[in-house]
């Protein structure tokens, strides 16, 4: 029998996309890849999804690496041109040991120009795997994923209402994260995370943030990178963007030398 998997990873989206796959394959899976990085509320949203979608959610752990810290420490390395270690030993692997050929991958892209031109990429990077997006298929966006989340009842993870653009990660913040504004936000609602990040960041030699851009005197637009506590203590929380995070991660490099 083909198995369908839904892939949730606490964040609005996938919850509506799991919740449509529920709705087409009643026998699906729902799977979750645990990074141990997760703001704490985030348990209590995966639960009342759970109870919504009447469905246990599988989690899937790399038990050699317990949360981010652990991943990032024993690679030296948090977010570069190689991607960012995270995602591969958290995600990536787990996933790779879980599917099975024939497999039919459910994803809560939406109908957002970034997330379609991101679900292209994913089909392109993995043409062997049967890949479905039901919020792409259904011209779904995410502010409309966000309204069909209130008319549930069910709270979205606390961080959406502290401003942040997901739930990813936020013990720890997201390395895939250039913004200043992000990192800013990151300091300002968890100060004790955002010093631990800090300071392994400063001791891995790291600069996760595009402080500015600069036109070389070729035409090429060179990013002046910065650490994460370079950051001004008055630079605004305004617009946070961090990148999703999915399987794409050795090809979201960044230039991050240092
Ligand atoms: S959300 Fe960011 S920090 Fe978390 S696993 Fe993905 S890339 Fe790493």
């Amino acid at each position: 029998m083909t198995r369908h998997i839904g892939w949730y990873s606490d964040g609005i989206a996938s919850a509506i996309a799991c919740k449509y796959l529920l709705r087409e394959e009643p026998e699906a899976l729902i799977v979750k890849c645990d990074t141990g990085s997760e703001d704490e509320d985030n348990a209590r949203f995966r639960a009342e999804c759970a109870r919504w979608f009447n469905r246990e959610i599988l989690i899937l752990k790399n038990p050699e690496f317990e949360d981010n810290y652990a991943v990032w420490t024993k690679r030296r390395y948090m977010s570069g041109i190689a991607g960012a270690p995270c995602t591969m030993e958290q995600k990536v692997t787990p996933r790779l040991a879980f599917q099975q050929p024939g497999d039919v991958h459910v994803f809560g892209y939406t109908w957002d120009k970034l997330d379609v031109a991101r679900f292209e990429a994913f089909q392109k990077n993995y043409p062997d795997l049967i890949a479905r997006a039901p919020l792409i298929e259904r011209e779904i966006t995410k502010a409309n994923c966000l309204a069909m989340m209130q008319d549930t009842g069910i709270e979205p993870p606390r961080t959406y209402a502290m401003g942040f653009p997901n739930a990813n990660c936020l013990q720890t913040g997201c390395v895939k994260a250039t913004s200043p504004d992000y990192w800013a936000l990151f300091r300002k609602v968890f100060p004790d995370r955002f010093a631990k990040t800090a300071a392994l960041a400063r001791e891995l030699n790291v600069r996760l943030v595009i402080m500015d851009r600069e036109t070389l005197p070729d035409g090429r637009v060179h990013n002046i990178r910065g650490f994460i506590d370079d950051i001004p203590a008055d630079w605004p929380t305004l617009n946070p963007v961090a990148p999703a995070c999915d399987f794409l991660c050795h090809i979201n490099g960044q230039d991050l030398a240092a």
